[in-house]
């Protein structure tokens, strides 16, 4: 079969592996869905060696079980059977590999799509234990999104504790972003989107934003505390952007909470003694999901019919990844998905 492998700085290409066979305790499954991520870019543009030139990319993976190893039981992975993969692999021990938060394990994870073979290929050989029930009522790419951009949304919110009737405030609307404002909305929430393109702002809107605030127009902190009458309850912050994740912190009421989640800033600027401690702000981080949180993600998801298809503007097969590259390098807005061919 043919893999994706980014070869450094905006290079890829459609490499040969084997037709993968799984080993005792794996499946192998058929690809019908792979989406492009934000962090793939990261990747995609990267010089560095121990990161490009060795795997199939691709982390956001959803197909159909083809095969499985001689000690998976057919119920955990019944031949024909559609799934999505937690797209993380550990020592299967720990206490965070053992909860479902295999990207914390203790020894050290492996990223399927950075370090490991990911899901831009025909086939994809991963561990029954990662594989996530795709519902029947959900799309191949609705699967691929839930994978990575919408579960981390979804993480965020749960780690939130979010209650609806209270504000959510989100900053940047990429499709993270763009998730966490239809997700919050769904769950009750008033909804204000935060972004410096109005391309983007327009997107959120039609996913349920109550009110959306230019921040290359207008101060989003001032804007928000007005739409809000003293802050926003909670603020999460999905850009990355080191300007976002200070004015998160500051457009947040009494007692509120932010969750970072866009990685990317090393450093930001707060006034810890005025914009913290005399707020009693709540500060969490939230890094993708566990596998019960991508379930729950994909139960939400069928239960609510949200339009998460509707996230995807482009579509590619998969031996026009190049094309796709290309073009999310600089295209900041939408979501692309390769697909085995283009009308799958
Ligand atoms: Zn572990
Ligand atoms: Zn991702």
């Amino acid at each position: 079969m043919k893999g994706v492998v980014f070869t450094g700085d905006r290079q890829l290409e459609l490499r040969d592996f084997p037709d993968p066979e799984p080993s005792e305790d794996d499946v192998v499954i058929e690809i019908k869905a792979s989406g492009m991520c934000g962090s793939d870019l990261h990747v995609y543009r990267s010089n560095d060696t121990a990161l490009v030139g060795k795997y199939i990319a691709g982390h956001e993976p959803c197909g159909v079980v083809l095969e499985r190893g001689a000690s998976v039981p057919e119920r955990l992975a019944p031949i024909g059977a559609r799934v999505m993969v937690h797209h993380y692999d550990g020592c299967r021990t720990c206490s965070n590999c053992m909860s479902g938060w295999t990207q914390l394990c203790e020894e050290g994870s492996v990223v399927y799509g950075k370090s490991g073979h990911g899901a831009h290929a025909r086939y994809m050989k991963v561990p029954a234990r990662t594989l996530v029930a795709l519902p029947d009522t959900l799309s191949f790419t609705t699967g691929a999104a839930i994978s990575c951009g919408t579960g981390t949304a979804y993480g965020a919110i749960e780690r939130m504790e979010l209650r609806g009737g209270s504000t959510l405030t989100v900053f940047g609307q990429g499709p993270v972003g763009l998730s966490a404002t239809m997700l919050g909305a769904a769950m009750g929430a008033r909804v204000i989107a935060v972004d410096i393109s109005a391309e983007r702002l327009e997107r959120a809107k039609s996913f349920g934003a109550d009110a959306v605030v230019n921040a290359a127009e207008v101060d989003p902190v001032e804007t928000i505390q007005e739409l809000t009458g003293g802050g926003t309850d909670y603020a999460l912050e999905c850009s990355g952007a080191p300007e976002a994740s200070a004015a998160a912190v500051r457009s947040t009421r009494t007692w509120g909470t932010v969750c970072f989640v866009g990685m990317g800033a090393k450093h930001a600027t707060y006034d810890v003694t005025n914009d913290i401690i005399r707020k009693q702000l709540t500060l969490l981080g939230s890094w993708t999901f566990s596998a019960a949180g991508q379930r729950d993600c994909a139960q939400f998801t069928a239960e609510r019919k949200l339009p998460v298809d509707e996230l995807f503007t482009h579509r590619f097969a998969f031996d026009e990844a190049d094309d796709a590259y290309k073009l999310f390098d600089t295209q900041t807005t939408g979501k692309a998905v390769l697909l085995p061919s283009r009308n799958a």
